[in-house]
Parts: C-alpha cells; sequence; structure tokens
C-alpha cells in the first residue's frame, strides 16, 4: 500500500480549507468526507459573516463552493466515514467502511454535532423555524416571539445574541437552577426581553410547515403550557465527534481533543482543526482558518521527518 502524505477526515470548512492547502503545498491530500459532506453549514441557511460575500450566502451553497474549490486544487475525495484510526504505528492506518489508507499525517476535523432533544416537530421544522444555531439564524426572527432550551453557557449565549433581534424569549429550562457561568446567567436575568421557565421541558413543536408555538410541560406541576413562538432554538450543547479517536488523542472532560500551538495534538502527526477541538469560537471562519494552520503544520511535520517514513 503506498503512504499518502495527509489524510484530513472531514469536510467542513476546516477540512476543506485543510485540504486546499494542502494540496497547493503538492501533498496530494486524500479527504474524507464523512457523514455530513459540507458539515454543520449545510443545515443552516443564510450565512452573512463569512468574509467574501457582500450580500451574505446560503450555507449549503458555500460548502460546495468551497468543495469545488478543494477538487479544483487537487484535494483527493473520499466517499464514507472513518470507522477506525489506528494512530500506534507509523505511517498511520485510516480506515474507512471499505478502504484502508496509510498515511504519515492525519488532519482530524471530523466536527461537532448539535445535542437535539429528539422531538418529531424538530426533525419536521428545522430550518422553518427550527434551529441549533444563533449565529447563523439569528437575524431571521426580527421581532419574533422564540424559545431557547438549555441551562448551559451555550444556551445563556444564544439567547443574549437573539435578544438583538427578537421580540421576547423564553427560555426553558429542565431544572430550576442553571448550569451555566454565574456571569452570564446574571447577564440573562436582568434582560427584560428573557423569561425563565426553570423545571420545563419542551414536550412538542408544533406547526404546519412552519413553526407556531410550542407546548411545555412544567415537571414540578405536571401543567403543560402553550405557547405560541416562531422560532425554537435549542442550545443543549454540542457533541465533539470524537469518540473513534479517544484510544490515542487526548480529549478534555466534554470530549473536545487537545490541542497545542493551535492544532498539535497529543500525537505528533495528528493534528486537529476546527470545532473537534474548539469548543469555545465555532465559527465557519475561524474553522477554516484552523484548517489553514494545520496543513501548514502537516507540510512542516512531513519535511522533518527524517527517514521519511
Ligand atoms: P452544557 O454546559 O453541557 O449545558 C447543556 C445544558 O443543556 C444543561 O443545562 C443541560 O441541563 C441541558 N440539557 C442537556 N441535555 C438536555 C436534554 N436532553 N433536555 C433538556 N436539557 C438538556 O453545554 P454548553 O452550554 O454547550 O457548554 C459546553 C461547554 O462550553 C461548557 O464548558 C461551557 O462553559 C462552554 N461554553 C462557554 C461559553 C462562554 O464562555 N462564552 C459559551 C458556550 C459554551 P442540566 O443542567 O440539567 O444538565
Amino acid at each position: 500500500m503506498d503512504i499518502k502524505n495527509v489524510v484530513i477526515l472531514g469536510s467542513g470548512p476546516a477540512g476543506l480549507t485543510a485540504g486546499i492547502y494542502a494540496a497547493r503545498s503538492d501533498l496530494k491530500p486524500i479527504l474524507v468526507s464523512g457523514s455530513t459532506p459540507g458539515g454543520q453549514l449545510t443545515i443552516t441557511s443564510l450565512v452573512e459573516n463569512y468574509p467574501g460575500f457582500e450580500n451574505g450566502i446560503l450555507g449549503p451553497e458555500l460548502m460546495l463552493k468551497m468543495q469545488k474549490q478543494a477538487e479544483n486544487t487537487g484535494v483527493i475525495f473520499e466517499d464514507g466515514t472513518v470507522v477506525k484510526v489506528d494512530f500506534s504505528n507509523r505511517p498511520f492506518t485510516i480506515f474507512t467502511e471499505d478502504k484502508q489508507f496509510k498515511t504519515r499525517t492525519v488532519i482530524i476535523s471530523t466536527g461537532a454535532s448539535v445535542k437535539w432533544l429528539g422531538l418529531d416537530g424538530e426533525t419536521r421544522l428545522m430550518g422553518k423555524g427550527v434551529s441549533g444555531c444563533a449565529t447563523c439564524d439569528g437575524p431571521f426572527f426580527k421581532d419574533k416571539d422564540i424559545v431557547v432550551v438549555g441551562g448551559g453557557d451555550s444556551a445563556m449565549e444564544e439567547s443574549l445574541f437573539l435578544t438583538k433581534f427578537v421580540k421576547k424569549i423564553y427560555l426553558v429550562h429542565r431544572r430550576d437552577e442553571f448550569r451555566a457561568s454565574k456571569i452570564m446567567q446574571d447577564r440573562v436575568l436582568k434582560d427584560p426581553k428573557i423569561e425563565i421557565l426553570f423545571n420545563s421541558e419542551l414536550q412538542d413543536i408544533y406547526g404546519e410547515n412552519i413553526v407556531e408555538g410550542v407546548k411545555v410541560l412544567n415537571n414540578k406541576t405536571n401543567s403543560i403550557n402553550d405557547i405560541k413562538v416562531q422560532g425554537v432554538f435549542i442550545a443543549i450543547g454540542h457533541t465533539p465527534n470524537t469518540e473513534i479517536f479517544r484510544e490515542f488523542i487526548d480529549t478534555d472532560n466534554n470530549g473536545y481533543i487537545k490541542v497545542h500551538e493551535f492544532t498539535k495534538t497529543n500525537v505528533p502527526g495528528v493534528f486537529a482543526a476546527g470545532d473537534v477541538s474548539d469548543p469555545k469560537y465555532k465559527q465557519a471562519i475561524s474553522s477554516a482558518g484552523l484548517g489553514c494552520i494545520a496543513a501548514m503544520d502537516a507540510m512542516h511535520f512531513i519535511e522533518g521527518l527524517n527517514p521519511k517514513v
């Protein structure tokens, strides 16, 4: 089996940018697309904060453009998902459902998945009032009434961001105290646009073709409250897609890959970029930047290999 220079795992902004840089450095990168080609941006609508598009661009269109650019620079795309890795021997081995690759370096950019409640209405009304990303979709809810679900820093941050646009927010949390940091809680508690519903669980999101309202269960009194809203933001956290790497790669308590110097993992030659190693910023543009850094780091690593295994 020939040995590749770099195998990139994931096809969101981090993976595709890494691919473009690696291909232009003549590393002939292989990019394994993963289960959601294009990543999280493919489930958003208008992206107004990615530089270069004066009127914004639809998320799926942006990802298609990045993919085409990566193809044009020479990235070799492999459909499918990585099911196993072996970082214990060099060259490293990457296993997809039906192929194996030996490679000198790996860039992990498998992203993170939004956690969902699992309600029918979530999938049915996704993009029609249901969202998992306030930064992406907030401006579409100008002067609307909405619900945010969650009690951690994400829910606080998303609620505070959404107050810039919406008329009213019902913040639904399942317990009687927040998990979020005190400073974030204080800001939320002080905001006149936010009404907090503690001990509350979303039971249903309804609407024909667009969100019209929600049913909220008070788990102390067992009463159900019907609230008319036009938007529902689920902010109960993200799960980084790191399960298959954890045998070899150090992660934090929430499963995010630990990196030093931006993209370096505990295994020299294995780099991480994007949401998979970023619990804080989680933006397309910051992921793309990290993808660029990871590809340059991989290139320098390969240059330093002696002998070139
Ligand atoms: P998190 O801290 O895990 O909080 C998730 C919240 O969602 C919790 O309040 C949890 O309720 C609730 N939740 C989880 N599953 C649920 C379900 N099935 N139904 C209803 N509620 C559910 O996640 P996060 O807020 O995304 O934060 C993740 C990490 O990133 C944290 O370390 C956080 O500090 C950090 N972060 C920091 C910032 C910032 O500093 N600006 C911003 C965002 C995130 P319970 O409390 O009852 O478990």
